[in-house]
């Protein structure tokens, strides 16, 4: 596999967990996650790297077979999918990652650090109620703190992530988790900028911090056609009130990104007054103090209604290391691409890493401007040019 590219390695993942509508759905420990999960390993190995799984299904390839003690420089992205989403989104970044530590063990230069590419088990938090669960584990979270959760088919993430789990069982390792001395993302930028300038490649400044609740609103679920309109507590009724509060005073806070992307109505049958409205509400800004007070909005409006809010995800606004950013300028340039900097609006692991330890990001442009749907595509070229620039910063980074 020694001239592999990286679109030869993307499009050995076209069959698996595609959906009928030609997009991907991998959410964590599906059947199509494993399918994925395996064939990253094949290709770990194939390119000469030895594969690792922890326990929560992070999946690494290093150089050799030792597992590392000292502060590695790590370098990947997620293997997750949002729900009918894109071949690119996470799986690029993640096979970029092994690929440039495959080609820099491979050139033979002596590496003063341990070079390891990870692919995080879960980012995208499209099956349970939890995002970034593979990076939060692996600074130190605990199972215990996701294993209770259960998703819409009333699985418990703790049986179905041992099941994944065991099946990868020849290359579980529990000695330790890894030391970080520095986390490289490469990702497709999910957002029109880099195309509309015309612009090779793209250094993220800073990531948005993304507040995430679940709000359910209870009211009394009964019969159609008996119960007259003046004896309801019609909980979908009031939730209506509540969006429509949300949405307004929401739109008073500049720059906020705010999004009402699942409502969910118990017992949702056409002749029952719902009992049960449960929705998700996403909010992102690249200013802290921003998102508090947004987060202190929805509060009070909840608490007004009577409803009950849940926070589901809560990442603060994050810096990206500024050496690291121009270690990355400065491939851009050794290797004759043209860069520019810009912030994130999407979340991604490298948000969550970068709280802990010297983060930066890479993108390339997105055709179009769009993601998270089948659509979603970036051309060969600027794929092949995003790995260009990762390898060249690594190589710099360990030597
Ligand atoms: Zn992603």
């Amino acid at each position: 596999m020694q001239d592999k590219k990286i679109t030869d390695l993307l499009e050995s993942f076209q069959a698996i967990g595609r959906t009928k509508n030609q997009g991907y759905t991998r959410t964590v420990y599906d059947q199509a996650w494993c399918q994925a999960q395996k064939q990253c390993v094949n290709i770990i190995k194939e390119l000469g790297l030895v594969p690792w799984v922890d326990e929560i299904g992070n999946l690494y390839a290093t150089a050799d077979l030792t597992w590392p003690k000292e502060p590695v420089i790590l370098v990947g992205s997620h293997l997750d999918t949002v729900v009918d989403g894109g071949l690119y989104d996470g799986l690029y970044g993640a096979l970029a990652a092994v690929l440039s530590v495959s080609q820099i063990v491979k050139s033979g230069q002596r590496m003063g650090r341990p070079l390891v590419a990870v692919i995080f088990s879960e980012e995208e938090g499209s099956r349970f109620d939890a995002t970034f669960t593979g990076s939060q584990y692996l600074l130190g979270r605990h199972l215990k703190d996701f294993e209770h959760l259960v998703d819409a088919r009333g699985q418990t993430f703790g049986q179905i992530r041992q099941a994944a789990v065991a099946a990868l069982s020849p290359f579980v390792q529990t000695a330790s988790r890894l030391k970080i001395a520095q986390y490289l993302e490469l990702h497709i930028e999910q957002g029109p900028i880099l195309e509309k300038a015309g612009t090779d490649i793209g250094i993220v400044t800073t990531i948005v911090g993304q507040e995430r609740f679940l709000i359910q609103l209870a009211g009394q679920a009964n019969h159609a056609g008996t119960t007259p309109m003046d004896c309801r507590d019609d909980a979908l009724r009031r939730a209506v009130g509540l969006l429509a509060d949300l949405y307004r005073e929401l739109a008073q806070i500049p720059d906020l990104r705010y999004t009402i992307g699942k409502v969910q109505l118990e017992p949702n049958v056409a002749n029952v007054i719902p009992g049960l409205v449960t929705f998700a509400l996403d909010l992102r800004h690249q200013d802290q103090s921003v998102l508090s007070e947004a987060v202190g909005v929805v509060a009070e409006l909840v608490d007004r209604y009577r409803a009950k809010l849940e926070r589901t995800t809560a990442v603060m606004p994050t810096q990206m290391d500024a050496g690291l950013q121009e270690e990355i300028a400065g491939a851009c340039q050794s290797v004759g691409l043209t860069h520019q900097f810009l912030p994130s609006g999407a979340g991604h692991d490298a948000q969550v890493m970068g709280e802990q330890v010297p983060t930066a990001m890479i993108f390339v442009p997105s055709v179009g401007g769009v993601s998270h749907v089948p659509e979603e595509t970036t051309t060969p070229a600027d794929l092949e040019n995003g790995q260009r620039v990762l390898t060249a910063v690594l190589a710099k980074l360990v030597g």
